[in-house]
């Protein structure tokens, strides 16, 4: 198969600095991974890219693929310890090689194997709660049920039927391993692999758990009894330790987070420890002032109106708020007061309002036809 030019392969010109062909390498070797892409000829085109960027890396078999070309880097021009039939166990004789696998992989690297038989911690569960508005305000204690694996009893997390023991693995011996072997520009590399028989446990379950079907774990519905904090807000979560998922091989169990949805209130809106609403008051109020009784999420309060009130005039009620979750009292209410100017008032109210303009030296055509008639007569 004719080999196509490095630069080709990672699609950068021939004076592309370092930085752009680590870029375009990473970027390539993302696309064509064999765990991540599965189309037919992907692992062809990763070989493909790993090889260009092995060489165009390096500024020293850069140079020489430059001036000799391939043969400048297939081991016949001579490229000191890399050619021939040498045999490398990872990927570190290449330098920078296993920088970039980390980079794309995340700490560790895609090569490094977990101990599949370490314990592990559990995975954590997301359950969400959605509550009254005034049950988030005073709190509230509910059960849950929800399901989830727990450590099977029959076989304590084992796997394996009562009496009898996982055999070592015949592939690899118990190890967990297996190797591996690759041919490179650079001669057959050797790398570590887990044993795709046992999943690199090292052994293999011949007789599995009739309970658990070897799994160790079993799936459980749980009820839970769960405190709802005085104050929580939308959004917000609480954290029940262990009452996630069972672990692997004795590890703990994950956590159970309650994330809690709150249904709003006709009467208040929220935000944070604040509460708003807001009153209606009469034009009258407004002006002559008055003591009224406000609704809070505590109950009644009273509200003192001060003559000459405008509309949407806010009034602070301090520590009629919701509670503050790190128990240092309550957040406080904002009242914005509405002025209502009545559709309807009888014949006296009427007159009353029109001696009022008089009385201020004003005047008024009120443009209610019966009423202005009625007003004539009354005046003559
Ligand atoms: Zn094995
Ligand atoms: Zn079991």
């Amino acid at each position: 198969m004719a080999q196509r030019d490095y630069y080709e392969v990672l699609g950068v010109d021939k004076n592309a600095s370092d930085a752009d062909i680590s870029k375009a390498y990473r970027k390539l070797a993302k696309k064509y991974h064999p765990d991540l892409n599965h189309e037919p000829g992907a692992e062809e085109k990763y070989k493909e890219v790993n090889e260009a960027y092995e060489v165009l890396h390096d500024q020293q078999k850069r140079a020489q693929y430059d001036q000799f070309g391939q043969a400048g880097v297939n081991g016949q021009g001579g490229f000191g310890g890399a050619g021939g039939a040498g045999q490398y166990s990872d990927f570190s004789g290449f330098g920078g090689f296993s920088d970039i696998f980390n980079d794309i992989f995340g700490q560790g690297g895609g090569r490094q194997r977990v101990d599949p038989t370490a314990p592990q911690r559990g995975q954590d569960l997301d359950y969400t709660m959605t509550i009254d508005f005034m049950d988030a305000i005073k709190g509230k204690e509910t059960d849950i049920t929800y399901t989830r694996n727990e450590v099977c009893s029959t076989c304590n997390g084992s796997g394996t039927e009562k009496g009898t023991h996982p055999i070592t693995c015949d592939k690899c011996h118990g190890s967990g391993v297996m190797m591996i072997t690759r041919q490179t520009p650079f001669g057959v590399m050797q790398q570590q692999t887990t044993c795709d028989k046992c999943q690199g446990r090292g052994v293999i379950i011949e007789h599995p758990c009739q309970t658990c079907h070897g799994q160790g774990v079993v799936e459980k519905k749980q009820t839970l009894q769960v405190k709802v904090p005085a104050g929580i807000d939308n959004g917000q979560q609480i954290r029940l330790s262990g009452q996630g998922e069972a672990g692997k091989n004795g590890g703990a169990y994950g956590d159970l987070y309650i994330v809690f949805r709150i249904r709003p209130s006709k009467e208040f809106t929220r935000r944070g420890t604040t509460i708003y609403s807001e009153v209606p008051i009469s034009f009258a109020q407004a002006t002559l002032g008055d003591q009224i009784q406000i609704n809070t999420v505590h109950g009644k309060v009273s509200l003192k109106i001060p003559a000459g009130t405008q509309p949407n005039t806010r009034f602070k009620l301090r520590g009629q708020g919701v509670p503050k979750l790190n128990g240092d009292g309550n957040g406080d209410q904002e009242v914005t007061v509405n002025i209502r100017i009545p559709k309807k008032i009888n014949d006296k109210q009427k007159e009353a309002l029109v001696d009022f303009v008089k009385a201020g030296g004003g005047n008024i055509s009120p443009q209610e036809k019966n009423f202005f008639e009625r007003l004539k007569d009354k005046l003559s």
